[in-house]
């Protein structure tokens, strides 16, 4: 069973010892993920692991979740398969970022204790679409759409009628 993950870690001394970290982080506690997404409900699950390379501390991550976001071509909630993954290394410094390995980003250090939660949530806003679409062509659905608004005007004015011929009765 997925546990919550810890919020504050010492990311040097765990990639110093090695470990892996897996959990999972509810969404509704990630504020800047929240403002792009349709619905609070579920959880991020991540599998991080702390270690070195060489003399190089990483970080290397996994996170998956299942958003809710608008899609912009249709208007309606869509389901968002977010799958990322990413390689860190920890540096201490700016200075420090073009000396670490070509396969990591940098990550700058900038407390004792990090949030593992706001790595993962900076993570995330990385990986997310600029613009959220259905895979499959929705416009026909927006289509469809405009017709049933149509119907439902024209309708609507049949039913105007009949109070119309009432009032030429009275
Ligand atoms: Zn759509």
């Amino acid at each position: 069973m997925m546990t919550l993950l810890p919020e504050y870690l010492d990311f040097v001394q765990k990639a110093r010892n090695g470990c892996e970290i897996q959990g999972f982080w509810p969404i509704n506690r990630l504020k800047r993920l929240l403002e792009l997404v349709q619905s609070d409900e579920g959880n991020i699950e991540a599998e991080l692991v702390f270690d070195q390379q060489g003399r190089q501390k990483v970080i290397t991550g996994h996170a998956s979740a299942s958003l809710k976001l608008t899609c912009q071509r249709c208007t309606q909630v869509m389901d968002y398969p977010l799958d990322i993954e990413f390689k860190l290394a920890l540096i201490s410094d700016e200075s420090h970022a073009d000396r670490i390995p070509d396969d990591c980003e940098p990550f700058l250090l900038t407390d004792d204790r990090m949030s593992l939660p706001e790595l993962l949530e900076d993570e995330i806003l990385l990986a997310m679409p600029l613009v959220a679409m259905h895979e499959h062509d929705c416009s026909d659905y927006l289509l469809m759409q405009r017709k049933q608004e149509q119907e439902e005007v024209e309708s609507a004015a049949e039913k105007e009628n009949p109070f119309a011929a009432l009032k030429d009765l009275l």
